[in-house]
């Protein structure tokens, strides 16, 4: 079977844009909203001529649990069932509390993990993406979903870490 990527972070933060970069098509479900995403959701992906699928993320529901708890335990469950783990963050807005619970899922995990800097529209916000060297992640990758930007290098480093 081909390996499988899940991509993890708190909402709003561009998975679901950055899935339908990944896969080179409008599948998984964008909103302004967040939270939309009510599943995982499997997408196939080739790049290069190698096949993997890509796993969207994300959603809560309204329970007594708090919104970071389920966060964290949809990362959990989707890291579980990975091989690999791209995470997300907002440029932009920096990291939250949320955030740093899906860090500790991961530090946890014995997984590879690539960190993308998201919402990267432009070379003035490079700088901001370095500043995600901080989480202890590694090299942070800069990338617009929205535009595309940085998108082909991160799939080459999506192949190179499966
Ligand atoms: P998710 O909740 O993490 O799946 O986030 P979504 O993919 O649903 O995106 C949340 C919002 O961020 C939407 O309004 C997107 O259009 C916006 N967004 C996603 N990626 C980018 C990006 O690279 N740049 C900018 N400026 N906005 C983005
Ligand atoms: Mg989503």
């Amino acid at each position: 079977a081909p390996p499988v990527v899940a991509v993890v972070g708190r909402p709003n933060v561009g998975k679901s844009t950055l899935v339908n970069r990944l896969i080179g098509r409008r599948a998984a479900v964008v909103q302004d909203t967040p939270g939309v995403t009510r599943d995982r959701v499997s997408y196939d992906a080739l790049w290069n001529g190698r096949q993997f699928v890509v796993v969207d993320t994300g959603g809560w529901a309204p329970d007594a649990k708090g919104m970071a708890a389920q966060i964290a335990e949809q990362a959990e469950l989707a890291i579980s069932a990975a091989d690999a783990v791209v995470f997300v963050v907002d440029t932009n807005v920096g990291i939250l509390d949320h955030d740093e619970a899906v860090v500790r899922v991961l530090r946890r995990s014995k997984k590879p993990v690539l960190l993308v800097a998201n919402k990267v529209d432009d070379q003035r916000a490079e700088a901001e993406a370095a500043a995600m060297w901080n989480l202890g992640l590694g090299e942070p990758h800069p990338v617009s979903a929205l535009t595309g930007r940085g998108s082909g290098d991160l799939l080459d480093a999506i192949l190179d870490i499966l």
